[in-house]
C-alpha cells in the first residue's frame, strides 16, 4: 500500500492535483489520452476518502469494460489498501444488477432471476417473432433479464420510486465516471437519476475517444455536462504521460481534421531523443503483413532478450520485453484469423478476446451451481477447482439414460476456463458469479499473461501497451466501409477517433501496416492505405517495405 495522506498527490502533476483535489459538486475532467485520467480518478477517491473523510462505501465508480472495472480496482488497492474493498466499482452492467438484485420483488423479478443466455433469447425470439413487448413477457415469465434490461429495469424502477431514488443518493454520494464521452441515453438516464443536478459527479473522458455512437452513445451528453449539472467545475489536463514525442506527434495530427475538442493540446511528457519513429509498412498480402508481425515481434522480444545492442532503452532506463507488452490490434474481428495462425505457427503465444461467453460452455454452470450451494472452502481458485473433483467424480458415473449429466471432461475444461476469472475476482465469489452473469468471455484477457494480446480498435479503449501493432490501416478497413455503401462524414469521424485511440495505446513503440491486397465479403481487392494516414507527417514514419528494416540516420523530429 503506497502512502496514504499529503504525499498521496505528490505523484500528480499541478492540474491533475487540482483536478484529484478538487471540493464536491460536479466535476468535469476533459482530457486526451495518456494524460492520466484514470490514474487521477484513483488518486482522486483516494485523497476524499484519506482526507475529506469521505467513506469508501459512499464512493461509486463506473466504467465501460470489465477490464477497466478489474484495473481501477486494482490501482485503488494499491493506493487505499484494504478498504478499497468498500467502493462499488463496476462496469452500468454490473451497476444495473446490483440494484435490481436488491430491489427485484420491486422490479417484478424473483429473487433468482437469470440473465438470458443465447439459447433463451433465441428460444424467446422464436416465439415471439418481431413483437418485442411479447418477447420482454416471455422473458419475464421464466425468470430471465435480458442485457439491455439491466439498465433499463432499474432506471424504470428508480423513475417511479423517489424513496428508492434517495436511499441510493444516501449511499452513492460521490459518484465517478470514466470514458464519459460513451454513454448512451439509458446510462444518462441511470447517472442523472442516482446524482442530484448538484451532486459531487464526477465525469471524465476525451471527446476525441467518443467511438460508440454505432451503438447508442451520445457524445452530446459529455459536451452539456456544464448545463446539465449544477456551477460544474471543468479542469483540463494537457500532458500526455503515455506515448513516446513520436507517436504522440503522429496522434495529434492524425486527430486534427475532426477534432471535438476546441484548442486541443498534447503536451509529451516524454521527450527522449532517441525514440524510434512510427514504424509504417506496405505489405504486399495479408500473409506477408502476417509475417512482418511475426519477423518483428521476433526480433523485438527474441533480439532483445540475447542481444545487447539497441536494448530497448525507453527513457534512460534500459528495459527487456516481453510478449505481454506487445498489442496487435485491428479494426474487425476476422482480421485476426491469419494473424493468429501466422503467429501460433511461429510459436509466439497469443491471448485473443473471443466472444464466446464462459456461461455458455457446459460444464460451468455446474460449477457455478457447486460454488454457490456447496458451501467449499479456500481461496476462489481452490474452490473452483475442488467443485470440478466433486462434479467430475459424480458425473463420472453415467446415469442409466445419460440425461442431466455433464460430461468430466466438460467439467474439466470448465475449471480451465474458470481459473483466471477466479483469480481476478480475488476471493469475491459475489463479483465471480456476477461476471459469468453478465457474460464475461472465455479467455477474457489476463493482463499478466505472458502473450502477445489481439484486440479490435474498440477493445483496446483505455489500455495501454509497450509496443502496438495497428494492423490493416487500409481504405475501406479504416475506415470501414461495407459493399456499396459510402460512410457519411459522421461515421468517417467515428472511425478517425478510433484511429486516433489505436494510436494513442503504444507506449515506446509503434507500427502501422497495410495490406495492397486483401479477401473481403468474400472476394479479393486492391487496397489503397488508409486516408487517415495521408495527414500525419512522413517525416514521423520510418518505413519498412520490401528492403531490410532500417533505421534512418538522421532524423528531423518534428515535435508539437
Ligand atoms: P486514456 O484516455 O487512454 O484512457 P488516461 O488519460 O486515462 O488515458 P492513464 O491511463 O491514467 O491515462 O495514464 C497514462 C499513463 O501515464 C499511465 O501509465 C500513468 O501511470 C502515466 N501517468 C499519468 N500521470 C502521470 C504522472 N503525473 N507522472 C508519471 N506518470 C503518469
Ligand atoms: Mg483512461
Amino acid at each position: 500500500m503506497e502512502e496514504v495522506g499529503t504525499g498521496l498527490l505528490d505523484r500528480l502533476d499541478a492540474m491533475q492535483r487540482v483536478a484529484a483535489s478538487a471540493p464536491g459538486g460536479p466535476l468535469l475532467i476533459v482530457a486526451g489520452p495518456g494524460t492520466g485520467k484514470t490514474r487521477t480518478l484513483t488518486h482522486r477517491i483516494a485523497y476524499l476518502c484519506a482526507e475529506l473523510n469521505v467513506f469508501p462505501e459512499q464512493c461509486l465508480a463506473i466504467t465501460f469494460t470489465r477490464r477497466a472495472a478489474e484495473e481501477l480496482r486494482h490501482r485503488l488497492d494499491g493506493l487505499l489498501g484494504p478498504v478499497a474493498e468498500d467502493v462499488t466499482v463496476g462496469t452500468f452492467h454490473s451497476l444495473g444488477l446490483t440494484i435490481l438484485r436488491e430491489n427485484a420483488p420491486a422490479a417484478g423479478l424473483p429473487g433468482d432471476f437469470r440473465i438470458a443466455d443465447d439459447a433463451d433469447r433465441a428460444a424467446a425470439r422464436a416465439e415471439a417473432g418481431e413483437d418485442d413487448d411479447r418477447y420482454a413477457t416471455l422473458l419475464r415469465k421464466r425468470d430471465l433479464v435480458d442485457l439491455d434490461e439491466l439498465l433499463t429495469l432499474p432506471v424504470a424502477l428508480l423513475r417511479g420510486d423517489k424513496k428508492l431514488v434517495r436511499e441510493y443518493r444516501e449511499r452513492w454520494k460521490w459518484i465517478f465516471v470514466d470514458e464519459y464521452q460513451d454513454v448512451d441515453a439509458v446510462q444518462y438516464e441511470l447517472l442523472r437519476l442516482l446524482s442530484p443536478p448538484d451532486g459531487n459527479l464526477c465525469a471524465i473522458g476525451d471527446p476525441d475517444q467518443a467511438i460508440y455512437s454505432f451503438r447508442g452513445a451520445d457524445v452530446g451528453y459529455f459536451l452539456r455536462f456544464s448545463q446539465d449539472f449544477t456551477d460544474a467545475r471543468l479542469v483540463r489536463l494537457n500532458r500526455n504521460y503515455r506515448s513516446s514525442a513520436p507517436i504522440l506527434a503522429a496522434a495529434v495530427q492524425a486527430i486534427a481534421p475532426s477534432s471535438l475538442v476546441r484548442g486541443r493540446r498534447l503536451d509529451p511528457a516524454r521527450l527522449d531523443p532517441e525514440a524510434p519513429l512510427v514504424g509504417r509498412y506496405a505489405a504486399t498480402s495479408v500473409a506477408d503483413e502476417a509475417d512482418f508481425l511475426v519477423r518483428t515481434i521476433d526480433d523485438l522480444v527474441g533480439g532483445l532478450s540475447h542481444r545487447s545492442l539497441d536494448s530497448g532503452r525507453i527513457d534512460g532506463r534500459t528495459t527487456s520485453l516481453s510478449f505481454s507488452d506487445i498489442a496487435v490490434l485491428y479494426r474487425t474481428d476476422s482480421q485476426a484469423a491469419p494473424l493468429v495462425d501466422a503467429l501460433a505457427r511461429a510459436n509466439i503465444p497469443v491471448q485473443k478476446r473471443s466472444h464466446d461467453r464462459l456461461r455458455d460452455r457446459p460444464g460451468v454452470t455446474a460449477i457455478a451451481r457447486e460454488l454457490r450451494h456447496a458451501g467449499l472452502d479456500g481461496s476462489l481458485t481452490a474452490r473452483v477447482r475442488l467443485a470440478g473433483q466433486i462434479l467430475a467424480e459424480r458425473f463420472a458415473v453415467p446415469t442409466l439414460d445419460g440425461s442431466g449429466a455433464v460430461r468430466p471432461e466438460d467439467v474439466r475444461t470448465a475449471v480451465d476456463l474458470l481459473t483466471p476469472l477466479a483469480r481476478r475476482c480475488g476471493d469475491d465469489l459475489g463479483q465471480f458469479l456476477a461476471q459469468l452473469a453478465t457474460g464475461a468471455e472465455v479467455d477474457a484477457l489476463d493482463p499478466r499473461a505472458e502473450a502477445v494480446t489481439l484486440l479490435t480498435l474498440h477493445a483496446a479503449k483505455g489500455l495501454e501497451f509497450p509496443v502496438v501493432f495497428l494492423v490493416g490501416a487500409e481504405d475501406g478497413l479504416l475506415p470501414l466501409r461495407w459493399p456499396g455503401q459510402e460512410p457519411d462524414d459522421d461515421a468517417v469521424a467515428e472511425e478517425r477517433r478510433l484511429f486516433f485511440v489505436g494510436l494513442t495505446r503504444a507506449q515506446d513503440r509503434l507500427y502501422v501496416s497495410h495490406a495492397a491486397r486483401r479477401t473481403r465479403h468474400g472476394s479479393e481487392r486492391e487496397c489503397r492505405p488508409s486516408p487517415f494516414l495521408e495527414v500525419i507527417d512522413p517525416g514521423l514514419f520510418e518505413r519498412f517495405g520490401d528492403t531490410e528494416p532500417r533505421r534512418p540516420k538522421d532524423r528531423q523530429l518534428r515535435l508539437i
